[in-house]
């Protein structure tokens, strides 16, 4: 499968390509929340080298709870595409409302539901923590190996 994206201004295209669908899960912490502008963070893990990118990114290095994140985002119109860091090494995590089709995606996992605005009705079949899940019970409802969950 492909999965294509780009930024609002078109500067910057990802491609992504991969067997199936990559793990989709949405974050609705506060550091989210800011840094989307909106309700929650929708971030796709994928393999770094299944990620793919046309264009120059700008990018933004933040240390977070003993990690480096590096973010991309198109230094024109400034949409965050991905970002890569140390608590996920080997991954890029998409942010997944740029992709083409996003709208048939659904997220496997819901985390920091403690902060979810309230409005929002979350399915109660899909897994959710109220804050981080461990690395282990994260891995299992993504279907991949364990790995840190604030990837972001
Ligand atoms: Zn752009
Ligand atoms: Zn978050």
């Amino acid at each position: 499968m492909r999965f294509t994206g780009q930024c609002q201004c078109g500067l910057v295209k990802v491609e992504i390509a991969a067997q199936q669908l990559p793990a989709l899960y949405a974050c609705h912490c506060l550091n989210c929340q800011r840094w989307s502008g909106s309700s929650f963070a929708l971030h796709m893990l994928c393999a770094a080298s299944a990620v793919g990118v046309a264009g120059e990114t700008a990018t933004y290095v933040r240390e977070h709870q003993g990690h480096t994140s590096r973010q991309h985002a198109c230094g024109v119109c400034h949409t965050r595409l991905f970002n890569e860091t140390t608590a996920a090494p080997g991954m890029r995590v998409v942010r997944a409302g740029m992709l083409e089709g996003s709208e048939h995606f659904e997220p496997v996992a819901h985390i920091w539901t403690r902060r979810k605005q309230p409005w929002l009705v979350l399915p109660p079949a899909t897994a959710q923590w109220e804050e981080s899940p461990t690395p282990e019970a994260f891995a299992a409802a993504l279907g991949s190996q364990p790995r840190h969950t604030h990837a972001s």
